[in-house]
């Protein structure tokens, strides 16, 4: 089986965790040190144009010296990038010749490159636009603005994915090939988002702010967003891959409950009649993760996602040493973290950037899902140095 892995190749995958070991027994390390105190040393590590202005992750061009922007590839970070010649451009910081993703080029809505051998392979669209099968009527200046706001989101989230080193099946892959669709509701049809079989769907109107801060305040969700949406139904994504089938389910229900009983379709029916469960604020990240298992862990993942986004740019900006082999560590700088910006968040009127409360069970469940991700990672680090060969007993088919 293949599976994608950042830095080029796909990977077999075999489960080499020790009968018996949980995760948690698996992957404990030394703290690294204290949290650091804010601006110590504010330079950024990464996304720094030639020129020494700042480069963001949504840019298409540095405002410093008007050179191209984007991703490039080789490097794996946001680049300034040269004009070369016509569909030719090249990497300053790595020199490599690259081309720009015919999602950007024509659409406007993709800041990423193409390698050369990507290229001389036959494509002309970018690793995230790849694995968008399905968008909206370009036709339609309006989708269009919605449609780009949903990639920029998309790209911010695989790129989470790199940070923990967590496959997703793609190119080749035929296990669970990983999809999304980009779908407009209409009068007659009203999408709804959400994962199958690996087919991600995402509503385009919720891509629309006005929209979904509608229905934010109609759900009484603390943030509702599209980064949000993207981890949640990869939640669901990594429970079919990582779980689903797999000796992992018995973990999985020791820790969220058992998936069978209720059925999702009575659980749902009784969240919808009944509201959420009385006590979830001790037993669950959201209200939503209360209704069933399947939930409770998709919620559980877009938090650990979450969790993985801001340590990653906190330890880009060098506020401290981010430590992903740690889960006690990441939740102790998230929450640390967390507390400081809520304060800054409630100076300037805006929500609380970390409203959530990580009483001991959602701990539990976090560190349940950082041993499954980082066994998966682990899976993958050690089939890319050649040292796992066949798996007798592969925890994915
Ligand atoms: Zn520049
Ligand atoms: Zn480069
Ligand atoms: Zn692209
Ligand atoms: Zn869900």
């Amino acid at each position: 089986m293949e599976f994608r892995l950042w830095n080029n190749a796909c990977s077999s995958i075999a489960d080499v965790r020790p009968p018996g070991q949980s995760p948690s027994e698996l992957f404990q390390t030394p703290d690294p040190g204290e949290f650091s105190p804010f601006f110590k040393d504010p330079i950024m590590k990464t996304f720094e144009c030639l020129c020494g202005n700042a480069l963001f992750w949504d840019n298409y061009s540095c405002l410093g010296c008007h050179k191209d922007v984007g991703f490039c590839p080789n490097c794996e970070e946001i680049r300034s990038i040269d004009f070369v010649e016509e569909e030719t451009w090249q990497c300053r910081h790595c020199q490599a010749i690259l081309s720009k993703c015919r999602n950007g080029l024509a659409h406007g809505v993709c800041n990423w490159f193409l390698s050369d051998q990507e290229v001389a392979a036959g494509e002309s669209l970018c690793w995230s636009c790849r694995l968008t099968k399905v968008v909206p009527d370009v036709s339609k200046p309006h989708y269009v603005e919605l449609w780009r706001k949903l990639e920029a989101a998309k790209r911010r989230v695989l790129y989470s994915l790199k940070t923990i080193q967590l496959p997703i099946c793609c190119d080749d892959c035929t296990v669970l090939p990983l999809e999304f669709h980009f779908k407009a509701s209409t009068p007659e049809h009203l999408v709804t988002t959400g994962h199958s079989a690996g087919v991600i769907t995402i509503q385009l109107e919720e891509a629309d702010d006005v929209q979904r801060e509608t229905v934010r305040v109609q759900f009484a969700e603390p943030h509702r967003t599209l980064v949000g949406h993207f981890r949640h139904e990869l939640g669901h994504y990594f429970w079919d891959l990582l779980i689903r089938g797999t000796k992992e389910v018995d973990h999985f229900r020791s820790v969220f409950g058992d998936e069978r009983s209720p059925t999702y379709e009575d659980a749902q029916r009784a969240y919808y009649a009944n509201g959420p469960q009385s006590n979830w604020p001790q037993n669950f990240i959201s209200a939503y993760a209360s209704m069933h298992p399947w939930e409770d862990f998709a919620e559980t993942f877009n938090a650990y996602l979450d969790i993985v986004a801001v340590l990653d740019t906190a330890g880009a900006l060098r506020w401290i040493v981010p430590d992903f082999s740690n889960c006690k560590t990441m939740l102790t700088h998230y929450q640390k973290i967390g507390l400081s910006i809520n304060e800054f968040n409630r100076e300037m009127g805006l929500k609380d950037l970390v409203p959530e409360i990580y009483h001991a069970d959602v701990r539990r469940k976090i560190e349940y899902l950082h041993g499954v991700v980082r066994t998966a990672a682990k899976r993958v680090d050690l089939a890319t140095q050649g040292l796992m060969g066949e798996h007798p007993d592969p925890v994915l088919r």
